[in-house]
């Protein structure tokens, strides 16, 4: 019996982790749930969006699967996601790309890892407001430093990239290539421009790729990758990146297997480990029993490996690919269009998962 932490989280959110949690239960693998609630109605409800005993849950289990979380655009609470993974040190989102046999993609045969920074980057949750205190101190700050002037009316947002912080996730994508009997690593960023920080980043991604002599080790700015990845995706394999440009790839990457319905993901650190889809809440489908469960159901998957049950992953990943394959009990964003009469609901769709489990 394992004890593992479930964040329904919100918008579609409690929808797709119940359909989550009732495939993995018939899988057979024997679960204990904490459920934890978390995101904009438990803000409401207890004035933060991510109270302690969520955090104790996870450190207690170790393990943890959620479902999306809303942060406000803009304003407001920081986002629960971001704040998850830099309490529990989880600096490695791993995010698998493979195209499913029957999806409805321009790409056949993608097979890419994305592995993103999880901790650093413009994600240090570092901002100062348009006329703050302390926005305005910076502006003066830099302005002696470098005799550079920055507007008055700016806002500010900091990027730290440390040595530390990206030998880590470098070495994690190289090791995850040698057991993974993958052959290359891109490392990606925009060192050019930020040569302090993405220019970091790369050095050290060149130092570490010394020690792999066994793995192929290539560069790319991000921009650039963003067209190859468009135009010969199969030239690539693992990528790994920065926090914020690894958010973005993965989003691109999702694109190309056929989008954020069936792309799942892993936040990873020495300790702890948080399974969820890389969407996020859908808000304006909440309570309509309609959007794709199979992005979290798959990150399910991802924990099943994880926890070491291998054959009851396989069991279940074998049946996920029949009836998508099949392509019939599926839901609106696996029909040929939105519209199609024939798209099954969330709740269906698990159901016709669980139907083909053997
Ligand atoms: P989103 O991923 O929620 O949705 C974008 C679009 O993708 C949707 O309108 C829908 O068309 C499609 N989509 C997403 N999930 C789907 C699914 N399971 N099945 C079918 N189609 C699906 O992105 P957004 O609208 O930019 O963000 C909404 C909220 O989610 C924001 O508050 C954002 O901050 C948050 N978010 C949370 C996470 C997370 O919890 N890890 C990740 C990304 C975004």
């Amino acid at each position: 019996m394992y004890n593992i932490t479930l964040i329904p989280g919100d918008g579609t959110g409690p929808e797709i982790s119940e359909a989550t949690k009732r495939v993995i239960e018939a899988t057979g693998v024997g679960i204990q749930w904490d459920i934890q609630e978390a995101g904009i109605d438990v803000f409401e409800k207890e004035g933060t969006p991510l109270p302690e005993r969520v955090i104790d849950s996870i450190k207690k289990n170790r393990v943890a699967i959620k479902g999306p979380v809303t942060t406000p655009v803009g304003t407001g609470f920081r986002s629960v996601n971001v704040t998850l993974r830099q309490t529990l040190d989880l600096y490695c989102c791993l995010r698998p790309a493979r195209t499913f046999k029957g999806v409805r993609t321009r790409f056949d045969q993608i097979d890419l890892i994305i592995i993103r920074e999880n901790t650093e980057d413009l994600y240090a949750g570092i901002e100062f407001a348009r006329g703050s205190e302390g926005a305005g101190e910076i502006i003066d700050l830099i302005a002696e430093l470098t005799g550079k002037s920055i507007r008055p009316d700016s806002g500010i947002s900091i990027k730290p990239i440390s040595g530390f912080g990206s030998e880590r996730i470098v070495k994690f994508a190289f090791r995850y290539a040698r057991k993974n009997r993958r052959k290359k690593v891109t490392a990606v960023h925009k060192a050019n421009i930020m040569k302090y920080s993405d220019g970091l980043f790369l050095e050290t991604a060149r130092e570490v790729s010394k020690g792999y002599p066994d793995i192929e080790f290539e560069d790319r700015i991000v921009d650039n990758m963003c067209m190859q990845l468009v135009q010969k995706p199969e030239l690539y394999d693992v990528i790994v990146l920065p926090n914020l440009y690894g958010d973005i790839v993965s989003d691109l990457a999702a694109g190309l297997i056929g989008g954020l319905g069936i792309a799942p993901g892993a936040n990873l650190g020495e300790e702890y480990a948080v399974f969820e889809p890389v969407h996020g809440s859908a808000p304006k489908y909440k309570g309509l029993n309609k959007v794709n469960p199979l992005a979290m159901i798959l990150s399910g998957v991802m924990m099943l490996r994880h926890l070491g049950e291998i054959k009851a992953a396989e069991r279940l990943e074998t049946a996920i690919a029949s009836v998508i394959e099949e392509g019939r009990y599926v839901t609106y964003d696996m029909k040929p269009s939105p519209d199609d009469p024939t798209a099954v609901t969330t709740s269906q769709f698990a159901d016709t998962i669980i139907g083909k489990l053997s």
